[in-house]
């Protein structure tokens, strides 16, 4: 060993090396695709495609319904985080469900009685994330309707008194046959935000929602089911079988088995029993190498790759394990291909460039944390510090997510969980992240370079993209000369922060 210079030092150590974002740049091609017309419809998982290849990840800051409801009207997908208990993840992906629907069925009304306080039915809605509720008798039959809490002080309702004295009892009903145009005009008409839907004995059978419909108009390119509802996806932990069974039940489109190292045989084991259990499609992850991918790929409908590429995480430095992302999705996509099994990104993205190398290098589609927990669709509050405003963002393996729960993805061992925080091993960081507005224009920042990257290789569809496109290695030099340089930056641009 060792005459030969090609040969590795040691079998011990790989080559070829691994790579990662910055390693690599799109080699450029003859195009007539202009940025504006390439298509980035996807499929994530066996049956689930989106218009935007884009998942908001699966952490206690970043994804709650709020911003799965936001990603999937805007063509992506929202992954709910799982440091909530069952009932709680249940709620969650019936928001996301209900969201736009034109008509919410019976079931899924939130309906009150004319005796309960005022002060309890607040609380029921507040929870059930609704602004208004039918009030019913023990038959069902409308009696009236109870919304917005603005005007109660005016007309001298407490919170102790009953509904019926606080409710609108002329009540504007339609009839299930109503079409949306017409339930529009009649609420437009009668001024008002909601109606609910009887039979000819003015029993409630749904609800119409001007909300509902102007919505569902709104986002053509909206994630939506068959039923026409929104899209929602919902991790679980790769033993938390009765938990998926929930998530299936409640309407989860995908299951993402949250795990930091799929490649646990266990985890593969459990992760099988799960995808036989459920109807959703079943995304497995995290794995970062070809054979990891190999024993997953014949029951995943999906395949999820990161280990320790993410911004907050320290899995590379406390366990000294890791795989750089681009080699990783390289490894793991040159098997699912051969499958036809969907490939995300998870994790390391900090520029739209970033996301379509992702692509380029084999992935279907990406997931992000750290660009997506400065917006106002994340959980948490803005903060100012210094005065710069800014939102919460951690690791689900910091000790701070870990405390509230969510840490299971990285515990060793699931009775550390008694233990206090000195007991965890974090594999994560707690940080704070530039507060950035609405999802909406970030998602269009990213999707527009992703675009503008398929216009740049000659590729008008992502599937095209996939195959057409060529990553060249760089220098570190040429790294450095494709940030801006020799200048002082005097204006930020909306999808370019230097890296600090
Ligand atoms: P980002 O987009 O911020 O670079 O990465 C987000 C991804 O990091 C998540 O989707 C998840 O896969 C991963 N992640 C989240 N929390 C932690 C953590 O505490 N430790 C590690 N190793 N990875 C994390």
């Amino acid at each position: 060993m060792g005459s030969d210079p090609q040969e590795p030092f040691s079998s011990k150590l790989r080559v070829p090396e691994a790579l990662t974002f910055d390693d690599v740049l799109l080699r450029p091609a003859e195009s007539r695709v202009e940025p504006d017309e390439a298509d980035t419809s996807t499929r994530v998982s066996a049956n689930v495609s989106l218009t935007v290849p884009v998942l908001s990840a699966a952490m206690d800051t970043v994804t709650e319904s709020e911003m799965a409801i936001a990603m999937a009207r805007q063509g992506g997908l929202g992954v709910l985080h799982r440091s909530m208990d069952a009932e709680a993840m249940v709620r969650e992906i019936e928001r996301v469900k209900r969201a736009d629907e034109l008509f919410i069925r019976r079931e899924d009304v939130v309906t009150v009685g004319p005796e309960q306080t005022v002060g309890t039915v607040d609380e029921t809605m507040e929870r059930a994330g609704v602004s208004g509720a039918p009030v019913v008798d023990e038959d069902d039959r409308v009696l009236g309707i109870i919304s917005g809490t603005d005007i109660r002080p005016y007309l001298g309702i407490g919170e102790g008194d009953p509904v019926r004295e606080a409710m609108t009892d002329e009540v504007i009903t339609a009839r299930g046959d109503v079409s949306a145009r017409e339930a529009l005009e009649l609420m437009y008409d009668h001024k008002i935000e909601r109606a609910p839907i009887v039979d000819e004995d003015d029993r409630l059978t749904g609800l119409v929602t001007m909300q509902g419909i102007l919505q569902r108009r709104a986002y053509d390119d909206a994630a939506r089911d068959a039923d026409g509802s929104l899209r929602a996806g919902v991790a679980v932990g790769p033993f938390e079988t009765d938990r998926a069974r929930a998530a299936d039940e409640a309407g989860a489109d995908v299951l993402f088995i949250d795990c930091a190292h799929a490649h646990n045989l266990n985890v593969i084991d459990s992760a099988r029993e799960i995808r036989a259990t459920v109807d959703a499609d079943v995304v497995v992850g995290n794995v970062g190498t070809r054979e990891a991918a190999e024993d997953v790929v014949d029951f995943a409908d999906g395949l999820k790759v990161g280990i320790g590429p993410g911004s907050i995480c320290t899995t590379r430095v406390v366990t000294g394990t890791g795989m750089p992302q681009i080699t990783a999705i390289a490894e793991v996509a040159d098997v699912a291909a051969r499958h036809d099994v969907p490939v995300i990104a998870d994790g390391g993205i900090r520029y739209s460039g970033d996301a379509i190398k992702a692509i380029a290098a084999g992935a279907d589609a990406v997931m992000l944390g750290s660009y997506f927990a400065g917006t106002d669709e994340a959980p948490g509050r803005v903060i100012t510090m210094n005065g710069k405003r800014y939102k919460q963002y951690r690791g689900m393996g910091s000790v701070g997510a870990m405390r509230s729960g969510g840490g299971e993805r990285y515990l060793r061992d699931e009775e550390n969980g008694e233990n206090e925080g000195e007991a965890f091993v974090p594999e994560g960081v707690e940080a704070a992240t530039p507060y950035k507005g609405s999802l909406e224009s970030e998602l269009h920042q990213l999707v527009g370079g992703m675009k503008a990257g398929m216009g740049y290789v000659g590729a008008g569809e992502l599937p095209e993209f996939k195959t057409r496109s060529e990553l060249v290695r760089v220098s570190s030099a040429g790294q450095q000369e494709g940030h801006p340089h020799d200048v002082v930056i005097t204006d930020e641009a909306p999808n370019y922060s230097p890296n600090e």
